[in-house]
């Protein structure tokens, strides 16, 4: 698949580090899944086939650069976080542009505040259409071509979900939408999917599980309503709304798990209506996964079968895709999720986020003796220059320098054996 280059990307969102491993991968096993190995003394650094920005957030950061640019003397904002990454929104920020909400959904600047003068900014997650509504209140028109192509830096392989949804919504089915229903994503799909249908957030294959009994008849309404009351769309009826259904996603969940959830459902409908109906109640929608999504993960998959002895793993606190990666990686190893080089605060001491507490937490003793094996990756929506510290700090703690650094790069190879091909 070829890309678009986005050339309003900073260049220092990139590090030396990384874009060597990059321009290694153009050469040598473009399409293995093998992680590339750097070899920097008795550290070995194994790093995945695919990490860091994907095309959607390399878009919506070229649009919001090119923005600045064009408009030096008008205001600018943004609805919210344009990616999920600090660096990048900060960056943002000190370049004037103004946030109209904070990440708990809180609006900063009043509607009124607004005029049409002004340019707006739609992240690449995409927004609520109640939000759209709120901006026309203040005169800014997102419905022109010319909004569409310059600001609204929705990613396409969100749009192509909402798409799906009302494609399948006009065909009667409800959409089940596995996601985090406070997530502006999810929030974004709900708010466009349920202009056409009825819809329902499941958060995951245990929560899918239980509206699955409750369509099979095995559990209450009362205890269906209990659990996921409010996290569907208005006039959502669980005793109508539920005979046909299609399963669409956030598009930064486990791939995994929304084949998952889309099995435990077909099951269910298939339990209920008998497999000669299932396709008049049940509708197949894989096609809705995102490809950065698909990779990140494949790749992070492949990583493990080399074996590392610790996994670090640098994005935002509240990247969906990011938590992912650390959720592969601690099947099989300890992994930290950093946001930066500077969590690495000594040789022995990380601090990094506890995704069940929600904060962040300083682990004593992180690091292997050498020789180890480290798994180094990044979220989505994290400029490579952050995963390159990274690198540089943690072999710093080694004793290793930049000419150690270099020499290593010098001599990249696979970590062979991965046959799999992307
Ligand atoms: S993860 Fe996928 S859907 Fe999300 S911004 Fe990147 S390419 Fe788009």
């Amino acid at each position: 698949m070829a890309f678009k280059q986005f050339d309003r990307v900073p260049n220092y969102y990139a590090g030396e580090i990384i874009q060597q491993i990059k321009n290694f991968r153009q050469e040598e096993g473009k399409r293995s899944l093998a992680p590339t190995r750097l070899t920097i003394g008795q550290l070995e650094v194994l790093v995945p086939r695919h990490f860091g920005f994907c095309f959607g957030v390399e878009r919506a950061i070229h649009m919001a650069f090119s923005a600045l640019e064009r408009h030096p003397d008008r205001d600018i904002h943004l609805v919210n976080e344009i990616i999920h990454n600090p660096l990048v929104n900060d960056d943002l920020r000190t370049r004037g542009i103004r946030f109209l909400y904070d990440s708990d959904g809180q609006r900063q600047v009043p509607e009124k505040s607004l005029s049409g003068d002004d340019v707006v900014l739609i992240p690449a997650f995409g927004t609520t259409l109640e939000i759209e509504a709120s901006l026309h209140r203040s005169d800014v028109d997102t419905s022109s071509v010319s909004f569409r192509e310059n600001y609204d830096t929705t990613c396409p392989f969100v749009s192509k979900v909402w798409d799906r949804g009302e494609e399948l919504g006009r065909e009667g089915f409800t959409i089940i939408i596995h996601g985090k229903f406070g997530h502006e994503e999810t929030q974004a799909t709900h708010s466009h999917t349920e202009q056409h249908t009825r819809t329902l957030v499941v958060r995951d294959a245990e929560e899918a599980s239980r509206a699955a009994d409750y369509i099979m008849g095995r559990t209450s309404q009362d205890a269906f309503v209990a659990e996921f009351g409010g996290k569907w769309s208005q006039g959502f009826d669980p005793a109508t709304d539920l005979d046909r259904v299609a399963v669409v996603n956030q598009t930064t969940m486990l791939a995994e798990e929304t084949r998952q959830v889309a099995g435990i459902l077909r099951e269910a409908m298939r339990d209920r209506f008998g497999e000669d109906h299932i396709d008049e109640h049940f509708a197949d929608t894989n096609d809705t996964l995102c490809y950065a999504t698909n990779w990140n993960q494949n790749a992070t998959k492949a990583l493990l079968d080399a074996e590392p002895d610790v996994a670090v793993i640098v994005g935002g606190y509240n990247s969906s895709n990011t938590a992912h990666l650390v959720e592969i990686c601690e099947t099989v190893m300890p992994s930290f999720l950093i946001s930066s080089a500077e969590e690495l605060l000594s040789p022995d001491q990380i601090r990094h986020f506890d995704s069940e507490a929600k904060t962040t937490t300083v682990t004593d003793a992180w690091r292997p003796q050498l020789p180890t094996r480290l798994a180094v990756t990044s979220g989505a929506s994290c400029p490579d220059v952050l995963m390159n510290s990274v690198v540089e700090k943690i072999a710093s703690f080694y004793g290793y320098d930049q000419g150690d650094i270099m020499a290593g790069l010098s001599s990249l190879s696979l970590h062979e054996p991965t046959a799999d091909v992307v």
